[in-house]
């Protein structure tokens, strides 16, 4: 048994292995060690290997979703090792003595779950392939719990975000490079893009790929990687992948890994979706919705068609009230028929997926009935609505087929509706017929023996037999009593007659025959269901795109939110905005949150803002981003009117210090990310930027945000608020003439500091940082002393200049840059002229001398 587990164990590599034995899956060795540790179960041992126990522990088979669930969520991929064989077919195959033969029959990742239990019904489950080709590179992403599959073209540096907008499960990538987000490394070969193509073909099974679009090298590489993996986790039963959508990075709006943490787009720094925007703004009904709203959300459209398409349907729900009730009802009782797809077709499927498919598609073609007769002209609606109605037959024979809730189990049958099959029902009569029978020949043998308490039972081991009190055993004892005796227990003897014997069996053939028929009846139904499951995804699809819409409207409607407009070039127009998370926050604690307006315009494109500290700078900030993404989305917004022009790519930064708390960021990271900013901002970006430059000393940060912000303003051009608390930046407004000074309002009211989160043009008049020190509580006698100290400063300041001194007389960046080139101009002028081999060493030290001076 060692050496076929030993084998076994090999072929599953990394995954940790649950090789059944009976009822149980059992782990060895390591894979044991961890498997009680991360299960919490008992280590044991069994037998020896090369001289030492084995350890071992092991899960209970019908418990094993439970375990696996865990096991995923650690991080770890299991292997799952079943019997391929009965026992009695070994035994004729080998003798008594004989191993059941095992095979790995699945390998369970956190990217390829199709099992409701291990899903979440509100989030997608994306496994995502990096490939690269030519230089190149895409990534392919499915969701085999759904069927999506989607090939992307992204540049290098867009990989990131693309990762971060999928939220990935699980990303394989070839072992022969270096990925670094990649969590599961697959063989070379297996990301050939030739490969790919004849995977791809092979799948869909068509001659040429052309009906899908055009594919690139990288995206064939991408995709054939992603298909050998899941061929290689199913073990040959490939799952469902409808065709892929191929789509390119720039479709949608750029938004890396840093900016959706920053924003908590769709779970908070900390991790979760609650506090996330997400979370603020989801009322859809169904799981499909929930999770089409995410993706949504993490990847802003940049076509402004397809937003205003998504927009006028959201106007349509939100201007109707009553529609939209009626609407979310109906979309609130309906199953999840994308996942219950996704499990039939995965082979994973039970009678009650089946039963979703009837209930779903039934009440799709209900809801497509509603919608049908809008007479708004919707052209979003016009292409999904067609797609609720069409399944009358399927969902005919269903609602024929299938009782009315069918079990999760199919093994002991009772799914198939009576009057579906005239010989199942048959096969019901008789075993109905036979328990009735069995019922009778109680009745009869009580009053034959006047044992009033004898009974007839039914457990697996015995089937059907008489069960008396051991008191009064006695008389069935006897050898002409037509009772044989079969099994002693404490308090019970149990019998079998004749009789009883010949009903039973009747019963349990017809049983069992019934359950074959059942079964039969099931692989087809599921057959002629997967036959269209193109169509039943595509209505899955259209059913979320629903929700979502109503669900955004009912969330408008509730915020009183506005319908962004989208303009033609790069402005910014909000008035009166509000930051959705932050609104709801301050007012549980009773509060009311100030609308701001924030108007960015040609010649006002870089806002600065000052003021002091908990003033509402970052909510500022953040509030104009998220109004960005939520309108791109599809989305009303947290305003009372809004106009904006495209974002192509959208950034946010925080100063390091804010990030401390979470022990990772450093100043370093700051940097970095800040460079990434500068490297890829274009005219259409927007970029908002809180305190950068305030994880390292006062002098380094004040010129790092100063260079920063000059940088923006003069070459990415952009649209960009950056919040500071240096109050020396205010002086770049005298030099770049698209940038205006702001701050948020505070004012000294008796002694005490009142914030009043009200942003106004200029600069802050101070910055109140010991207002605020006492506002936090710090005693006053050390809040006194910081006075005298600052004092002390600020008459210091007055006599050098302070921070700042010598700042004016900086020339701008560009300006410094050309003051350089012309450096370079007479250096260089200066060695062309030179004849070297005329030259004394004399002569050339003093050319040396000179040109040292020029620079
Ligand atoms: P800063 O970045 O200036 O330090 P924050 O934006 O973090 O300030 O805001 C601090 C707190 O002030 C927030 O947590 C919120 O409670 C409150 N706040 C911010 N903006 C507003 C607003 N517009 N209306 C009401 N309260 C606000």
């Amino acid at each position: 048994m060692m050496a076929q587990y030993l084998g076994l164990k090999a072929e599953a590599e990394d995954c940790l292995l649950f090789y059944r034995m009976g009822d149980f899956f059992e782990l060895f060795f390591d894979d044991a060690r961890i498997a009680s540790r991360v299960l919490d179960i008992a280590l044991t041992a069994r037998g020896e290997h090369d001289g030492e126990k084995i350890p071992m522990c092991g899960v209970p088979v019908h418990a094993a979703t439970a375990y696996l669930q865990r096991l995923i969520k650690a991080g770890h991929r299991v292997a799952i090792a079943e019997q391929t064989e009965t026992p009695a077919e070994a035994k004729a195959r080998g003798g008594y003595k004989a191993l059941v033969a095992r095979g790995i029959v699945r390998v369970v990742t956190a990217g390829t779950l199709t099992e409701e239990a291990l899903l979440d019904a509100r989030s997608d489950n994306w496994c995502v392939a990096i490939g690269e080709a030519a230089g190149a590179v895409a990534l392919a992403a499915a969701d085999v719990s759904t069927g999506r599959f989607e090939v992307i073209d992204c540049s290098a540096d867009a990989l990131g975000a693309e990762l971060a907008r999928l939220g990935a499960a699980e990303v394989i990538a070839s072992d022969a490079g270096e990925q670094p987000g990649a969590t599961t490394l697959r063989p070379r070969h297996t990301f050939d893009s030739g490969e790919g193509e004849a995977r791809l073909k092979a799948l869909f099974g068509v001659a040429t790929l052309d009906g899908f679009g055009q594919f690139s090298r990288a995206g064939l590489a991408a995709a054939g990687g992603l298909i050998a993996y899941l061929d290689h986790t199913a073990k040959g039963a490939l799952p469902f992948l409808r065709p892929p959508r191929l789509t390119a990075a720039a479709e949608t709006m750029a938004i890396d890994a840093a900016t959706r943490d920053s924003l908590e787009l769709t779970c908070t720094t900390g991790g979760q979706r609650k506090g996330s925007l997400l979370d603020c703004i989801d009322r859809t009904v169904t799981g499909a919705g929930a999770r089409l709203l995410a993706s949504d959300l993490g990847a802003p459209l940049m076509d402004r068609t397809a937003i205003d398409a998504r927009l006028d349907l959201v106007q349509y729900f939100h201007d109707a009230p009553a529609q939209r009730e009626a609407v979310r009802a109906a979309l609130r009782a309906l199953p999840d028929i994308g996942r219950a797809l996704g499990r039939l077709a995965a082979r994973r499927g039970s009678p009650r997926d089946l039963g979703q498919l009837r209930d779903g598609l039934d009440g799709a073609w209900h809801l497509g009935e509603r919608l049908a007769a809008i007479d708004t002209p919707l052209a979003l609606l016009d292409r999904i609505a067609p797609r609720l109605r069409g399944h009358g037959a399927l969902v005919d024979l269903l609602r024929r087929a299938l009782v009315p809730a069918p079990p999760i189990e199919a093994g002991d049958g009772g799914y198939i509706a009576a009057g579906y099959d005239d010989a199942l029902d048959e096969l019901r009569d008789t075993g109905a017929g036979g328990r009735r029978a069995i019922a009778a020949l109680e009745a009869e043998m009580k009053s034959a023996t006047g044992i009033a308490t004898l009974k007839v039972r039914h457990n697996n081991v015995l089937g059907y037999h008489v069960e008396v009190p051991a008191r009064a055993a006695d008389p069935l004892m006897q050898p002409d009593s037509g009772f044989t005796h079969r099994q002693t227990l404490a308090g019970v003897v149990r019998f079998n007659t004749p009789a009883l014997h010949e009903v039973a069996a009747r019963v349990s053939q017809a049983g069992a025959h019934a359950l074959a028929a059942e079964a039969a009846h099931l692989e087809e139904l599921i057959g002629t269901a997967l036959a269209s499951r193109e169509a039943i995804a595509a209505t899955a699809d259209a059913l979320a795109r629903i929700d979502v819409a109503a669900a955004l409207a009912e969330r408008a409607a509730e915020g009183q939110w506005a319908r962004p407009a989208l303009a033609e070039h790069a402005c910014f127009d909000i008035v009166g905005g509000r930051h959705p998370v932050v609104e709801a926050a301050v007012a549980r604690s009773g509060d009311r949150f100030v609308a701001n307006d924030c108007t960015l315009t040609p010649d006002s494109r870089l806002w600065l803002v000052t003021g002091p500290n908990m003033g509402g700078k970052s909510t500022f900030l953040r509030q104009n981003a998220l109004i960005a993404v939520l309108a791109q989305a599809g989305s009303y917004v947290p305003a009372t009117r809004a106009t904006l022009g495209l974002v192509d790519r959208l950034f946010s930064r925080v100063g390091a210090s804010d990030n401390l708390a979470r022990g990772r960021s450093t100043f370093m990271v700051e940097m970095v990310e800040t460079a990434a900013i500068l490297a890829q901002a274009t005219p259409n970006s927007f970029v908002i930027l809180d305190e950068v430059g305030r994880g390292t000393s006062t002098y380094d940060g004040l010129a790092i945000a100063w260079a920063v912000v000059e940088a923006i303003h003069e070459d990415n051009r952009c649209r960009c608020l950056f919040a500071t608390h240096y109050h020396e930046l205010t002086r770049l407004a005298e030099r770049c003439d698209a940038l205006t000074l702001h701050h948020v309002r505070a004012r000294e009211w008796k002694g005490e500091l009142v914030l009043l989160h009200e942003l106004a043009t200029g600069p802050a008049d101070r910055s109140y940082g010991l207002a605020v020190a006492r506002l936090a509580g710090m005693p006053p006698a050390t809040v006194a002393r910081a006075k005298a100290v600052l004092a002390k400063l600020e008459a210091g300041r007055a006599k050098t200049g302070g921070l700042a001194a010598g700042l004016d007389d900086l020339p701008l960046f560009a300006a410094a840059a050309q003051v350089e080139e012309a450096t370079c101009d007479a250096i260089r002028a200066e060695v062309e002229a030179l004849d070297i081999d005329a030259l004394t060493p004399r002569e050339a030290l003093d050319t040396l001398y000179r040109l040292k001076a020029l620079a």
